[in-house]
């Protein structure tokens, strides 16, 4: 999230395209509204920074519609879509209007976050070393890059303040939960991303054990709601936990009543190498998590997105889940109304 402008579409592209334009993709790939890194593609990227840390988790699920209506519309108690989001700032520019409201909205939703110090390749001097962590990039600096370095940051620290957040360089930051650690970035020439990717990783060791643990119950998002030619209209779903087949019976918040449908196909995009093919879907009997997902089927017309889809079991009570379904609809209604 962040303001426009700030990088975050660039700061993807490069967390996304750094092996693949050297042709060696890792396995990562583009999904539908996400982006899904492996964990070998950040065991690569990571190599410099890890010394011997442990890396337990499959990979990472970036979500990648920065400012997307469903995150809005999320419900304020913990719709599980994202685990902790990146908050993009300009360098040069500083705290934005949009960033403070980014920053409220993550406040309000309770959700983590980290912040992503971008553009430091536009400091003045700065001498561009690809894709190095950012501790050795910094030290390749002159003293006066150094200094002007810190000067900014220290205006941002200070920006953050006046917000009431504490905030420290993620490599100095000893009090993590007390203190947003910051973390600088250049999505031009890659300082700083792979302490990105491995602090993401770190913090999803420490503190989400218990998440990261597979179950069968499903979770999952609505991200979108999209006409797709020759599809009809479909929903772009995160599915954060357990398991989706084609065949299941699912209920989604609709925007009168809650629709009750049947999932006709699962979908997913074609790996990043094979993006050529362009409009096609791969096809899935079943998908496990964590996955974004399109999904066709009937009755999709008024689904809401921001809102959670919940898949029928035998023994399942439909009107309960009906109304829990269409509770997602209140709290999107009255936020509106809010607003
Ligand atoms: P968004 O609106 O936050 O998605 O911002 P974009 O990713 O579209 O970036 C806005 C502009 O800033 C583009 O012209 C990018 O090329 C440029 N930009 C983004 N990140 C960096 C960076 O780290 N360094 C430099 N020099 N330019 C950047």
């Amino acid at each position: 999230m962040g303001h426009v402008d700030a990088g975050k579409t660039k700061l993807l592209d490069c967390i996304r395209g750094t092996n693949v334009q050297e042709g060696e993709a890792g396995g990562i790939t583009q999904q539908i509204g996400a982006t899904y890194l492996p964990a070998e593609n950040i065991r690569e990227r990571t190599m410099e920074l890890r010394a011997d840390a442990q890396l337990n988790v499959p990979g990472v699920l970036v979500i990648d519609t920065p400012g997307h209506e469903s995150f809005t519309n999320l419900r304020s108690r913990g719709s599980s879509l994202c685990d902790i989001a990146i908050l993009v700032v300009d360098i040069t520019h500083r705290l934005q209007p949009q960033t403070i409201e980014s920053l409220n909205l993550l406040r309000m939703r309770n959700t983590e976050f980290i912040v992503a110090l971008n553009k430091v390749d536009r400091i003045s001097g700065w001498k561009k070393c690809k894709n190095a962590p950012f501790v050795k990039a910094i030290r390749q600096q002159t003293e006066d890059v150094k200094d002007l370095f810190n000067m900014k940051l220290a205006e941002i620290k200070t920006q953050f303040q006046d917000q009431g957040l504490n905030t420290e360089l993620y490599y100095k930051n000893k009090e993590k939960g007390e203190c947003l650690s910051i973390v600088p970035t250049s999505a031009i020439s890659g300082e700083g991303i792979p302490d990105l990717l491995l602090f993401l990783v770190q913090w999803a060791q420490k503190t989400m054990v218990e998440k990261l643990t597979y179950v069968d119950k499903v979770q999952c998002t609505v991200l979108e709601v999209k006409v797709i030619e020759g599809h009809g209209t479909t929903i772009d779903v995160v599915l954060v936990n357990g398991e989706l087949h084609e065949g299941d019976q699912i209920v989604v918040c609709g925007l009168q009543e809650p629709i009750v449908t049947t999932v006709r196909a699962l979908l997913t995009s074609h790996p990043m190498k094979e993006s050529r093919v362009k409009g096609t879907y791969l096809h899935h009997k079943k998908i496990k998590a964590a996955q974004s997902i399109k999904i066709t089927a009937q009755g999709l017309e008024h689904a809401v997105a921001g809102t959670c889809l919940h898949v029928v079991g035998p023994d399942d009570d439909m009107d309960a889940i009906k109304n829990s379904v269409m509770e997602d609809m209140e709290s999107v209604m009255s936020r509106i109304e809010k607003s």
